[in-house]
């Protein structure tokens, strides 16, 4: 409990001594003691709240300690906490029954992962045995998980380090209006210019060695990238014209982060597969999974499906599953989060980049948005360099470090402060977040060149 200084030396104790930590050098890193969760606040030991702009992982969307899904695990762990997935399982059907339903025109059933990047993987894996072809096509300024596969398919320096562990991966450049590659002066020369570069990508690799592209519907850790208009339309002609599987990673931007079931439901396409995760259950228990359509599940109908995962469909990740369902439709998570998005943050946000010279970009949706920090307008010289690290990250700690202070915990990546607080927030929460963000925003202007 709050000020048990015996209990908080413990917890980091235990944590320094025995847990090793991802993505980190494990000398240098001093990770916060957490207490409670409740709704869109954490707390620490000595009491300190913070207001969680940043979901955990972006995976919170129901918030912490939601009544609704507690329950439902408390429940389905004293009716059958768990069974292997060769067998039949309510909670796991009817889970099923429901994503596909959401999903898309033509879904006929799920594969479940146990998270994000091992649904990946087992989209990637179904293409290539649908299609006999090896090839994947992904893009750079993305991020698909960790695992073999998908840390190959990233396209950002979470993957250098790595290698290349699946020699079938190539990386292509999507739709990015403020850093075009395409110096395109509109978003719809973006649009055209970005996909006749995947056209010519696809051509010089040999359309028929291609079995899927894959890519996020919204860009998340690498910049919260809404497609430009047409973009994804013009993927799936491209797939279609050469017999490619669209695949769509929505394991972040999934389950309502846009104020749409998926994300690619705004843009009129229909993905082969998508892939979900955490928004799927907030993350309660680990889950995933794959939405496969009905020509590809046609594909594993006489021929076996030469894979599998020990917690497939665990039961009590798929209650969660199925009351994550009931709780959008109950609190009515969707239109909350269009109103949200629409009426409070995108136009406080707005008006931030008219206060704040070093707001080079403001974009988003739904509860997902991105502030681009700059050190000058003209030149649109990030705050930070590409992959900063040490003294040259210090600009953009600062900003981070005047949130935290303030009780903020913000979605910070590279030179962007990101929002992504859980999709329950109040409208008083939202503009208290907001209200910090602009404070936190004088320290970046405090670096202003321009
Ligand atoms: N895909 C996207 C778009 C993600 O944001 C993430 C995680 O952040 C992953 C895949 C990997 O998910 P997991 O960490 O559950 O493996």
């Amino acid at each position: 409990s709050f000020g048990d200084t015996d209990a908080q030396r413990e917890v980091r104790q235990n944590d320094r001594d025995y847990v090793f930590h991802s993505w980190s050098a494990q000398a240098q890193i001093n990770p916060l003691p957490v207490a409670k969760g409740e709704g869109v606040r954490f707390w620490d030991y000595d009491g300190k709240e913070y207001l969680d702009f940043s979901s955990q992982l972006v995976n919170l969307n129901l918030g912490h300690q939601h009544p609704g899904l507690v329950k439902a695990i408390q429940d389905q762990a004293g009716r059958m906490a768990t069974i292997q997935p060769a067998m039949a399982n309510d909670v796991r059907g009817e889970l099923a029954k429901r994503v596909v339903e959401h999903s898309f025109e033509g879904a006929r059933s799920v594969f479940f992962t146990n998270g994000g990047a091992d649904a990946n993987e087992y989209a990637v894996r179904m293409a290539r045995h649908h299609t006999g072809r090896q090839k994947v096509l992904a893009r750079y300024r993305s991020y698909h998980g960790s695992t073999a596969t998908a840390i190959t398919l990233t396209g950002e320096p979470r993957r250098w380090a790595n290698g290349t562990p699946d020699a079938g991966v190539v990386h292509f450049f999507g739709p990015y209006p403020y850093r075009s590659e395409f110096y395109a002066e509109t978003p719809e020369q973006e649009t055209e210019r970005a996909l006749q570069h995947l056209e010519h990508t696809i051509q010089l690799e040999g359309p028929n060695t291609i079995a899927a592209i894959i890519l996020e519907s919204v860009t998340g850790t690498n910049g919260i990238l809404v497609p430009t208009p047409g973009y994804l339309e013009g993927v799936r002609e491209l797939c279609d014209r050469h017999g490619i599987v669209m695949i769509c990673d929505e394991v972040m931007a999934g389950f309502g982060r846009t104020g749409e079931w998926f994300a690619f439901q705004a843009f009129g396409v229909t993905p082969d597969l998508v892939t979900f995760a955490k928004g799927v259950n907030s993350g309660y228990v680990p889950l995933g999974g794959v939405v496969i359509s009905e020509a590809i599940h046609n594909t594993f109908a006489d021929r076996s499906f030469p894979g599998g995962l020990t917690y497939s469909g665990h039961p009590l990740g798929a209650a969660a599953g199925v009351a994550t369902f009931d709780i959008f439709e109950e609190e009515q998570i969707l239109e909350r989060v269009r109103d949200l998005g629409e009426r409070v943050v995108e136009p406080r946000l707005r008006e931030l980049a008219e206060k704040h010279p070093s707001i080079g970009e403001v974009r988003g949706k739904g509860l997902f948005w991105a502030l681009e920090l700059v050190l000058d307008r003209e030149t649109r010289d990030p705050l930070v360099p590409f992959n900063a690290a040490g003294e040259a990250a210090a600009p953009f700690n600062a900003v981070v470090a005047a949130c935290k202070n303030a009780g903020l915990w913000p979605f910070a990546a590279g030179n962007r402060l990101q929002i992504a607080p859980p999709l329950i927030i109040s409208e008083e929460d939202l503009v208290t977040g907001l209200d910090i963000i602009d404070e936190a925003l004088s320290v970046a202007d405090g670096y202003y060149t321009g």
